[in-house]
């Protein structure tokens, strides 16, 4: 269960960054999940929900926005985007890809009164 553990993390940066500004209600947090960070989506909204009650988040909505994987072929510098792991290029079949994004998971913004 590692998405309890992002989820607390990203709880304690909003809390964080909301103290610094005074501010009191956050209404939604809102986070970029790169499509192969291997999180559930389901299960960090549950995880989300269960560990805000608590806290100065609570009743904040959790928005996800997925960030889709890039990769980037050694051999041709071509670019590749896609959604699940790539293991050849498609332009040139050289299987020298390396990952440029898709496996981030950050803070974007939150909304606050
Ligand atoms: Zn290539």
């Amino acid at each position: 269960m590692h998405e309890i553990s992002i989820i607390l993390s990203i709880i304690s940066i909003v809390e964080e960054e909301a103290k610094k500004h005074g501010i009191s209600h956050v209404h939604s947090v809102t986070i970029c999940v790169g499509e192969l960070s291997c999180v559930e989506e389901q299960t960090l909204r549950g995880c989300f929900e269960v560990a805000t009650e608590t806290s100065s988040l609570a009743g904040a909505k959790l928005i996800i926005e997925p960030v889709e994987a890039v990769f980037n072929c050694a051999r041709c510098g071509g670019s590749i985007r896609a959604h699940t792991w790539l293991n050849t290029c498609s332009h040139c079949n050289a299987n020298d890809l390396n990952l440029v994004q898709g496996r981030e998971l950050f803070v974007k913004n939150f909304e606050a009164d």
